[in-house]
């Protein structure tokens, strides 16, 4: 048996997104309740976003993020640095991703040595690297500071063994450009079955596209990691997760979410927040329908139409976040004439909003997602049943888990486009009737799994705990 470390010491650095980065630093603060010591690294740019936000200037100071300091006076070691993604300030990512992603490997990768370069001298040294699973340089930079090599994978197990078994896809003939196979999928171990149109949107579209390859590296190098853990829970996907674990030590340590999703929770939000508070404040329990479409998928002027009208239709008051880039095109006056004026008692348009205060809020009786993994951890820890729209990436698969495995939603569409009186129906079929009913049902039990999982003795807890002490035999 190997010698015991009393404390490990972890640099955590999550990808510049916001999905990323809010279960990043959420982990920091469970990781540095387990015993490690944490060092917080983000990009200056994450940084920029986060600090300047006008909502966030009571919380952060100079120098550091504060939201960490509440967990610092509890007696937390968390400390925090920031490093360069090798853009200026002013570049647009977002507008720019495939030369954003393909600086990642290349400068990026290169300023993140540097500063691990000067952690491990830090006093205790920095013993682990915790990385998002996405980056494709972990296991070179870990293997030269001798660093255990810890990937956090923020969506749920199922995506994770679909980019994992992605040999298969190929082969098989489903991950292809030209006639791609329209069966059903029974061969991805540990997945009984899944349709090709429920696979990440990855690999639904052409193969040789920048982050495409960036996923093929990663998933590449996370066979070189020494632990992988997870944002879900056990008892969420079984055969999935007890599968992958042949392969390679899997800790589910999920939900992680701030504790107790109240007003008091740590503002980690890159965009002002609009308060809903008041409004909902004044609307029935459970009468309100809540719609986002998380920081970065976008859909088309002619869907936001749809739902605009399927929303009056259904007159059903509502919440919806829609960013000012919703739409991939320029255009900003995508709503209809006089909406505004329609929707002046039963509806409040924001661009942006503390997600988990609203769904925790109890006048929300539904969430009309486009099925970030976050998202839908959040909208079951508050028990709020779905309507599914998934727009990007793992959404779609993210969505199969909600709606076919879970059953606490509905499918807003399985094409691209979407009519008012879907709209309509499926907001009806979750937010009222028997339906509803079964649906809230359904959630509580699901919730009951989430609350079972971190409670003592939970698999999650138990998990979390296993994986401290593994890390702390393999340190080096
Ligand atoms: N979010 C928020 N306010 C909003 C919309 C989203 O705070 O108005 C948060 C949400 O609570 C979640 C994250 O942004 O934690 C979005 O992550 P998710 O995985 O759901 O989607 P992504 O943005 O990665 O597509």
């Amino acid at each position: 048996m190997g010698e015991i470390h009393p404390k490990p010491h972890a640099l955590l650095l999550p990808y510049p997104l916001q999905g990323h980065v809010i279960p990043f630093i959420h982990l920091a603060t469970k990781l540095a309740s387990n015993g490690f010591i944490i060092t917080f690294v983000i990009t200056e740019s994450i940084h920029h976003q986060i600090t300047t936000s006008k909502n966030q200037t009571n919380h952060y100071k100079e120098g550091g993020i504060n939201i960490f300091a509440e967990a610092r006076k509890s007696g937390l070691d968390i400390r925090y640095a920031t490093v360069s993604d090798g853009f200026p300030l002013g570049f647009d990512r977002s507008l720019n991703h495939d030369q954003f992603f393909e600086g990642i490997v290349h400068v990026f990768s290169a300023h993140v040595d540097e500063i691990v370069g000067k952690l491990v001298q830090s006093d205790p040294p920095v013993n682990c690297l915790v990385i998002d699973t996405f980056y494709v340089f972990a296991s070179p930079i870990a293997r030269k500071y001798n660093l255990v090599n810890i990937s956090f994978w923020t969506e749920p197990a199922l995506v994770f063994s679909l980019y994992y078994h992605m040999d298969l896809l190929r082969i098989n003939g489903h991950y292809d450009n030209y006639d791609k196979r329209e069966d059903i999928i029974t061969y991805i171990p540990g997945v009984e079955s899944i349709k090709p149109t429920d696979l990440t949107s990855y690999l639904q579209t052409d193969p040789t596209t920048v982050v495409h390859r960036l996923i093929t590296k990663a998933f590449v190098d996370i066979r070189n990691s020494d632990f992988v853990i997870s944002n879900t829970i056990d008892e969420l996907e079984p055969q999935t997760i007890s599968v992958l674990q042949e392969n390679q030590p899997f800790y589910s340590i999920g939900p992680i979410l701030p504790t107790g999703l109240t007003k008091s929770s740590v503002p980690v939000s890159m965009w002002s927040e609009s308060d809903c508070g008041p409004w909902l404040d004044t609307k029935p329990k459970g009468s309100v329908l809540y719609i986002s479409f998380g920081s970065y998928a976008h859909t088309s002027k002619h869907n936001i139409v749809e739902i605009a009208h399927g929303l009056l239709l259904s007159e059903v008051n509502f919440v919806w976040v829609l960013r000012p880039d919703i739409i991939s095109s320029e255009e900003t006056d995508y709503l209809p004439t006089g909406y505004d004026r329609l929707i002046e008692y039963s509806g409040m348009i924001v661009p942006w909003c503390s997600q988990a205060d609203v769904l925790s809020h109890p006048a929300v009786g539904g969430f009309l997602t486009h099925c970030g993994w976050n998202s839908i951890l959040e909208s079951i820890w508050s028990g709020v049943p779905m309507i599914c729209y998934p727009l990007l990436t793992d959404q779609f698969t993210n969505r199969k888990l909600v709606v076919d495995d879970w059953k606490i939603g509905v499918n807003l569409h399985d094409k691209r486009s979407v009519t008012r009186e879907e709209v309509a129906e499926n907001i009806g079929c979750v937010m009222s009737g028997k339906s509803s009913d079964r649906f809230k049902q359904e959630i509580k039990k699901v919730k009951k799994t989430l609350d079972n999982a971190l409670a003592r003795g939970g698999s999650s807890q138990k998990n979390l705990n296993q994986f401290t002490m593994d890390v702390k035999k393999k340190i080096r």
